[in-house]
């Protein structure tokens, strides 16, 4: 069955008790990566995963915590003694993503210019539906930036549903309808909540009235290790919760 790995549950504020944002599928035949913040292919060297191993990169977003390692990815691809592949790595974003790599390559140069044989990007729009090997994708917009998207995975009979950074919207409701495994930004306790982003009350409440059969919480600013995550979440969730710590496994 599907397997979630938590790689980094943090944001983009150095902690050394939770990496920046990066979040690991494992099905049968295939290892998906959703985001890259800083350190994160070394976050994944401790689940004994390397980058060359990664099949799929989805990106829900261009902030610096979500999409950093995407630089270290490249180089590390172009650079690493001996580093070959059979077919390439499929790196997809949201609209904007390739003007995005363009102005990576401008400012890095032919350093991170990786050959199509090892990498392969694409734009992926919100509303479209995509397959690769054993797992089906649909982006669907969310409350962030004007490009940000997250991603609804279909694999062996689950449906495991990926936020990224949003704020709350009702249709996101419908994007991650009976979810098995909602995977939720919770930025900032309900007193200190932020535009853009969600309070773990109302990622609860995006759980409820989606019926998402388990919900897991990530994305936490140090504001919210400083009060009960689980408890402002009970308010509005009572199904089965988990609140994200590096390297937590779940199988589905
Ligand atoms: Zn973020
Ligand atoms: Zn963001």
């Amino acid at each position: 069955m599907p397997e979630v790995i938590v790689i980094g549950s943090g944001t983009g504020v150095p902690s050394l008790n939770r990496a920046s944002p990066a979040i690991l599928l494992k099905t049968k035949n295939t290892f998906v990566l959703l985001d890259s913040g800083p350190g994160t292919l070394r976050q994944l060297l401790k689940v004994n995963i390397t980058f060359s191993q990664l099949d799929l990169i989805l990106y829900t977003h261009f902030h610096p915590d979500h999409i950093t390692d995407l630089i270290h990815f490249l180089f590390a691809s172009k650079y690493t003694p001996g580093f070959q592949r059979k077919t390439p790595v499929f790196i997809w974003g949201p609209p904007g993503f390739l003007e995005f790599y363009n102005k990576l390559k401008q400012a890095f140069g032919s350093w991170i210019e990786v050959s199509k044989d090892k990498i392969t990007l694409a734009e992926i729009p919100p509303g479209s539906l995509w397959a690769y090997e054993d797992i089906y994708i649909q982006p669907f917009s969310t409350f962030h930036t004007p490009h940000s998207q997250g991603y609804c995975l279909h694999t062996e009979g689950k449906k495991i549903a990926y936020t990224g950074d949003t704020d709350f919207d009702l249709s996101l409701v419908d994007a991650v309808k009976d979810a098995d495994l909602l995977i939720c930004e919770a930025s900032f306790p309900a007193s200190q909540k932020v535009e853009g982003h969600l309070t773990p009350t109302l990622a609860g409440e995006l759980a409820r009235k989606a019926n998402a059969k388990c919900l897991l919480l990530t994305h936490f600013y140090p504001e919210c290790d400083a009060i009960d995550i689980g408890a402002e979440c009970r308010q509005s969730f009572t199904g089965p919760l988990y609140l994200a710590q590096d390297l937590m496994h779940i199988e589905l």
